[in-house]
């Protein structure tokens, strides 16, 4: 019996998608749950430069880039109906054929790295707003976002894992909840240091005794369009074809299609339930 012995699940349209992920929206608030559903404004699904930082750094990553695009119609089209996010831990809950959790395991950064980050930032950052806003000299994104070295988690540092029966190591609903941490970094960038179990302060101007003195002068500040950041990130994203589904057209930042097509699979497209 291979994978593929069972019944195709029924068409179901965008529209009955998102009508049904409002409906158990609803039904958990009436529950008395706080949810924080993500809601994705606009085209992009990532907007800020942690946003955008936070989805590139998993685009980077073979062995995810080819998963996550099974995540970007379910984030665009509102099925991630909750998203928390905690020291450690993103937990989603993600409507498909059902309600599915995710949860999602970052390791702390070592203090080591963190320490090394601090000292290589030392002096550049003025306040926690510029830090927030990602108002940030290009020598201090290049740090943070260094990959493996800096502030976004690697695929060793990331443990998956979705109540679904979709045996892939990154299934839809993690690849949406993944997409939604970057859509919610937009709103709340101070969660990228909570998750991280690191002390955003520790990167300000003059906040270790140890840090060097800085050099550099108010000026060398640079505000970065978001045009720039995107091109700075290198957010060009994986060729795709135009008659796919659900993944979004090439750009400089992960989009939601204006058709993006329903997240259920296709009648006899694709072995997947969801
Ligand atoms: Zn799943």
């Amino acid at each position: 019996m291979s994978d593929y012995d069972f019944e195709w699940p029924a068409y179901v349209s965008v529209g009955e998608q998102r009508q049904r992920a409002q409906k158990e929206l609803a039904r958990l608030r009436k529950r008395g749950r706080e949810v924080a559903p993500v809601v994705i404004e606009g085209r992009k699904i990532a907007k800020s430069f942690w946003g955008q930082s936070w989805c590139s750094n998993l685009e980077s990553y073979s062995d995810f880039a080819s998963r996550l695009p099974r995540g970007r119609s379910y984030v665009c089209n509102g099925l991630v109906i909750d998203l928390q996010i905690d020291k450690g831990k993103i937990a989603a809950v993600v409507s498909g054929s059902e309600l599915y959790d995710v949860t999602i395991a970052i390791a702390p950064v070592a203090s080591k790295r963190w320490r090394a980050i601090c000292a290589a930032c030392s002096g550049s950052i003025n306040s926690l707003v510029e830090l927030l806003q990602g108002r940030l000299a290009q020598s201090v994104m290049d740090r943070v976002c260094q990959k493996g070295e800096g502030l976004f988690p690697a695929p060793g540092e990331i443990k998956l894992s979705c109540s679904c029966p979709d045996a892939a190591r990154m299934c839809k609903h993690v690849a949406a909840a993944l997409y939604g941490v970057g859509a919610r970094l937009d709103e709340a960038p101070r969660l990228i240091f909570v998750l991280r179990g690191v002390d955003e302060g520790e990167l300000l101007v003059g906040a270790g005794q140890d840090l060097a003195i800085s050099k550099s002068a108010p000026g060398a500040t640079k505000v970065l369009a978001d045009d720039d950041v995107a091109a700075l990130f290198g957010l060009e994203m994986a060729e795709t074809d135009n008659s796919s589904v659900a993944v979004a057209p090439a750009g400089k930042s992960p989009r939601c299609g204006r058709k993006a097509s329903a997240p259920a699979a296709k009648k006899g497209r694709s072995p997947r339930r969801a």
